[in-house]
Order: structure tokens, then sequence, then C-alpha cells
């Protein structure tokens, strides 16, 4: 094979969001370089894997099948990818970049001298794949050198799933010779993401709240305002992490996406993961000191100035216009 393999990750929750979205990523290249588009995936075939493909369905699959893979384990995977890409010869590897790939991935890369271009945002002509760099600050383009594959993941949400039903593909079994003395760690329970009680995603305004809010004693301020313009409170990743409002309020590719009418970032400077979860909202006003910081790239209308000075104004203008 000489073309693009793209990975699908065994779901466990069954949406397979950010397989689809990876595969979006892979019909780009392939339409940029004419080569083909084939997938891989360990598990069953529409038990845990291949259950839906959306778009045009990829030339073939091939499922990957052996005992000591049913639970995951870096060096089963590592063996098992090597095997398959080495019979494969494929240019590229498409990954979504998910906790289990940033775990194994980078190892597999380095059997072929190779190294994970991770957290790709935009596949552009040459191919140059794009990542960013320093929270957003750079963008760093990379492409594929010498003859080896080329290891790419991409980042949830910054390609658009196809929508429409793709059909099948036809499927071959990969059996890869693994020993269990080769297995050297023992997996225990699978992480999962909590159970989420607020729904984020049908919120039609949102105030989000990052770093820049310095202390847990002044969410108040951002509370107030929230509650003038009657949205839902949400933050960036550090202010769930420091427990100043719980997990489920967290937007970005760790968090929840989400689409309001009105997203307003205060003190957010609009890291990429943050960027993924909130960029489809249909009005994105920005609260910054700093004039460069990237979330200024995605707003509508941006508001360079202390946000402690800001933020009681507007609240005390939403509250004088409601009157
Ligand atoms: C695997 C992974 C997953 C991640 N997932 C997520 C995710 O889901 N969601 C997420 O948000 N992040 C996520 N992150 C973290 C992300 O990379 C950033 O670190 C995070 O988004 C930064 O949050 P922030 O913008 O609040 O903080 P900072 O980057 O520290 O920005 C604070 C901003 O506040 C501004 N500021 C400071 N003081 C004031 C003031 N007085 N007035 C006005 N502005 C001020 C500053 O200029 C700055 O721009 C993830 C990271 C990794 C590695």
């Amino acid at each position: 094979m000489s073309g693009i393999l793209v990975v699908e990750e065994a779901r466990r929750d069954g949406s397979g969001r950010i397989f689809q979205e990876t595969l979006a990523a892979g019909r780009k290249l392939a339409s940029l370089t004419g080569l083909a588009l084939e997938s891989a995936a360990v598990g069953e075939p529409g038990k845990n894997i291949f259950l839906q493909i959306s778009g045009p369905p990829p030339a073939a699959g091939h499922a990957i099948r052996h005992p000591l893979l049913e639970t995951y384990t870096a060096d089963g995977y590592v063996l098992a990818f090597e095997q398959l890409i080495r019979k494969l010869e494929p240019d590229y590897v498409l990954f979504p970049h998910s906790y289990q790939v940033r775990d194994f991935v980078p190892r597999l890369a380095a059997k072929f001298g190779q190294v994970l271009v991770g957290d790709v945002t935009a596949i552009e002509d040459g191919p140059l794949f794009e990542r960013q760099l320093f929270q957003g600050r750079m963008n760093a383009t990379y492409r594929r050198e010498g003859k080896g594959p080329c290891f790419i993941s991409i980042q949830n949400g910054a390609f658009r799933a196809d929508s429409a039903n793709g059909g099948a593909m036809p499927i071959a079994e990969f059996i890869p010779e693994i020993e269990p003395e080769q297995i050297r760690t023992k997996p225990g329970e699978p992480f999962r993401e909590s159970a989420q009680t607020v729904d984020l995603g049908s919120a039609q305004r949102i105030v989000s709240v990052g770093r820049g809010i310095k202390d847990a004693a002044n969410m108040p301020l951002i509370e107030v305002l929230a509650g003038a313009l009657n949205a839902e409170l949400a933050a960036s990743r550090p202010i769930c992490d420091n427990g100043w409002l719980p997990m489920e309020r967290q937007v970005g590719s760790s968090g929840q996406t989400v689409a309001p009418k009105l997203y307003l970032a205060v003190g957010i400077s609009g890291a990429i993961q943050h960027l993924v979860g909130m960029k489809g909202s249909q009005c994105i006003v920005a609260i910054n000191k700093d004039p460069d910081a990237p979330i200024f790239e995605v707003a509508d209308y941006g508001i360079v100035g202390d946000l402690f000075e800001v933020v009681p104004a507007l609240t005390e203008a939403v509250k004088a216009a409601k009157q």
C-alpha cells in the first residue's frame, strides 16, 4: 500500500466522533496527495470498531485481532501496529489525538526512526501539517521527509466530521504475532470521563472565565455578570483543575464542546485546546489585557483591558439596559 492509514480507537462510548474527524482529515490529505485511504483498528468489526463510517468510506479496513489485545497495553499495541504498518507500508498514518494515542504512538513512531507530529489542527497543500506551539502564540508546519511512514495525530474538533452515512468497506483480518512475555504491564480500569450533569452544549449564552481571574475569591465578579446576562458559567481548564468551578463546566478538547449564540471569554488566552471547544459559537466576545492573546483571532468583538475594570462596568451596563 502506498497511501494513508487512518486508525480508529475501539469505542467504549459508542460515539466515535474523533475517529470520524480523523477520517475527515485523512480525506483532506488524500485529496491533496492523490493517495488511497485505508483504515485500521484493534477489535471486532461491527462490535467496537468500524460501527459506522460517515462520509465516503475508506478503500479497505484492517481489523487487528489477538487475545493479548483485548485490553489495551502500550506494548501490545506497539507490536501489533508495527507489524501491520511494516506489511502495508503506508506513507502516512493518522490517529485521533487521544490519551491512548499519546501513550503508545511516540514509541511506535520511534520503531520506524520517526516522531509523532501531535495535535495537528490543519493540513495544507504540500502536504504541510500545522500545529500550535507556546499556547497558540506560534504555528509550526511539518512535512514528511524521506521514505518512512509519517505519524500524525489530529486535534479533537479541528476537522468537521462528515454527517452523511457513508456505507461499508471491505474488511480484512490481521493477526499479529505477540507473546505474553512481551507485554510488560498489567492494565488497570480504563479511565472514564465523569458523567456530565450540566449540559453546556445546549446553552444559548455562556460566560467563560480563565486564569486571568487570578483567585477563587474573585469568582463572584463573573457570577454576577453571568447572572445579569442569564448565561451559564463555564471555564478554561486551569479554573476547573483548581476546583474553582466543577469539571463539568470546562470547555475544550478535554471538556465540553459548546456552540452558544454568545460566548463571552473573560481572561482566557485562547489555547488551541480551549478554542476547539468553543470556536463554533455564533458570537464570541473576548476580554483580555494582552492585545496579542490568541483568543482575539477567533473573537467577533475584543475588549483589550483589565477584566477587574471591564467586567463590573459591563455588568452595570447590562443591568441598566434591562431596566
Ligand atoms: C491534553 C491537554 C488537554 C487540555 N484540555 C483543555 C480544555 O479542555 N480546556 C481548556 O481550556 N484548556 C485545556 N488545556 C489547557 C490549555 O493548553 C491551556 O493551558 C488553558 O486553556 C489556559 O487557560 P487560560 O486561558 O485560562 O489561562 P492562561 O493561558 O494563563 O491565560 C490567562 C489569560 O488571562 C489574561 N489576563 C491576565 N490577567 C488579566 C486581567 N486582569 N484582565 C484581563 N485579562 C487578563 C492573560 O493575558 C492571559 O491571556 C489542555 C491542555 C492539554 C495539554
